[in-house]
């Protein structure tokens, strides 16, 4: 049977700020099919990790509903709803604990979700790791004796430790720089791949949408205004907004989007220096 993953229906979400009102999701509906990366684009405040929180159950729609694997999911999610939708996040620091090891960090979920016995944790670890590509001797550091782009890694680790189904990415290579963000990108792809996962890929970068995703769906002020293949929506933009949207596609400098360019297309080499 060819269910999708996720189904978003009509949801509305409004936030009480003091006496005001915001609405920052509209009647949003959305589909993940399986193995699909799924991308939200839309500006600052458009609604995007509003729609993230509400997939992982971190916040209640106001209205409307969202079911997975067919079945509408709970507000409060039970064990294994939490294990099989998985957070990366875009700032790493934050996500990771400061005061826990590596290891610490990439075994709480394993502990949380009572995945293997003590030695089969360890060996996962640095299982983990290597998946990553990050030596296993990383497991005794802290996160902030690493480089942004290793944090990051570490970050999807933790998301991966407890075999998820849908990964949800808000804005994961926004944090990094160039040639690092392109690196994760390909590790990102391979990890997918390996894991059979189904993305959410939230970015407010096109160029990022055209190198990872199939579908995008595109969000403005809370509304999706726009939803389609990737190659549909980036040939022929239907809404205006669509259309400023790329053509606001950042480009740093014309050496740095060839190199970026050409980054994205090597296969080969997921390893972090
Ligand atoms: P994006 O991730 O696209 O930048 P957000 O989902 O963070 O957008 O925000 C959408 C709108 O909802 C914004 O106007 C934001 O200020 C508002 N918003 C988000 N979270 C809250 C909250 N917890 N309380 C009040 N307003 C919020
Ligand atoms: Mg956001």
């Amino acid at each position: 049977m060819n269910q999708p993953l996720l189904e978003v229906r009509d949801l509305d979400k409004v936030f009480q700020v003091g006496r005001a009102t915001v609405q920052a999701l509209r009647q949003v509906s959305l589909t993940l099919e399986r193995g699909e990366c799924h991308a939200v684009v839309g500006e600052s405040g458009s609604g995007k990790s509003t729609l993230a929180n509400l997939v992982l159950g971190l916040t209640q729609p106001s209205t409307g509903s969202l079911l997975f694997n067919g079945k509408t999911l709970p507000a409060r999610r039970p064990l294994a709803l939490r294990r099989a939708i998985q957070l990366v996040q875009q700032n790493p620091l934050s996500a990771l604990n400061r005061a826990r090891t590596i290891g610490a960090s990439l075994r709480l979920p394993l502990d949380v979700h009572d995945i293997g016995n003590k030695r089969e944790r360890l060996t996962r670890v640095g299982g983990l790791l290597r998946e990553v590509g990050l030596d296993p001797s990383l497991a005794g550091r802290l996160p902030a004796s690493l480089s942004g782009g290793q944090r990051q890694r570490v970050a999807i680790a933790r998301a991966l430790a407890c075999a998820p189904a849908l990964l949800v990415l808000d804005e994961p290579t926004s944090a990094l720089d160039v040639l690092v963000q392109a690196r994760m990108l390909q590790l990102l792809q391979a990890v997918k791949q390996q894991h059979g996962l189904t993305y959410l890929f939230i970015t407010h970068d096109l160029a990022v949408v055209r190198s990872i995703a199939d579908r995008v769906t595109v969000l403005e002020h809370g509304r999706v205004v726009e939803t389609g293949t990737v190659a549909e929506v980036f040939a022929a933009p239907r809404e205006p907004y669509t259309r400023r949207l790329l053509a606001a596609v950042p480009v740093v400098s014309a050496a740095d989007a060839a190199l970026r360019d050409r980054l994205r297309a090597e296969s080969a080499g997921v390893m972090e220096n």
